[in-house]
């Protein structure tokens, strides 16, 4: 797993990773906002509505889930379990909430804390980012402490300096767990 505070380049350095080891399988989460421009169901998020999302909910078939600004996301297990059954390392971008389920319910996954240089550059980047506005980009940034400290209760963390660095550091890991590309 993959986690960090909002902002810090997840999405980034989990597909530089992927690009360098398409051995991974990646999971694609269930997540209950509107698509952003170029984002494609299936490929970044399988967008549900809110009752879609509970009915997964109710019948046991996420892994995990939390609520982030206003919209659910979750883990689709189904694809793990079989993915996992074949062998197949997968690879989840998950916050830190969901991390904390994932890793009460499959003891073998590794954590993986994607950090920011500094606590002040990460708040640059979400405001660089220009996605969010207002009082999302507000409630973003009001997490960012909480987020930071999670990062103690994590196997590994990793400084996104830069990309391609941290990518290779991720996959560094990886390999320490007997992951073979
Ligand atoms: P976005 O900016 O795409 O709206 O939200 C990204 C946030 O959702 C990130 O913090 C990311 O880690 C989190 N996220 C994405 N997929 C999942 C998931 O399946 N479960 C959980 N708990 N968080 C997720």
């Amino acid at each position: 797993m993959i986690s960090g505070p909002s902002g810090v380049g997840k999405g980034t350095v989990v597909r530089r990773v992927l690009e360098l080891d398409p051995s991974l399988y990646y999971s694609v989460s269930a997540k209950t906002r509107a698509p952003r421009p170029g984002e494609v169901n299936g490929r970044e998020y399988w967008f549900v509505s809110e009752e879609e999302f509970d009915r997964m909910v109710e019948r046991g078939e996420l892994l995990e889930h939390a609520s982030m600004f206003g919209h659910r996301s979750g883990t689709p297990a189904r694809p793990v379990e079989v993915k996992r059954a074949e062998g197949v390392d997968v690879l989840l971008e998950i916050d830190v909430q969901g991390a904390a389920q994932v890793r009460g319910r499959v003891p073998d996954s590794v954590l993986i804390f994607l950090e920011p240089p500094t606590r002040e550059e990460l708040v640059r980047r979400l405001e660089a980012r220009g996605t969010e506005h207002g009082t999302d980009l507000e409630r973003r940034l009001a997490r960012v402490d909480g987020e930071m400290a999670a990062g103690e209760r994590f196997d590994h963390r990793v400084v996104n300096d830069e990309v391609d660095r941290a990518a290779l550091e991720v996959m560094a890991i990886l390999h320490g767990y007997g992951h073979t590309a």
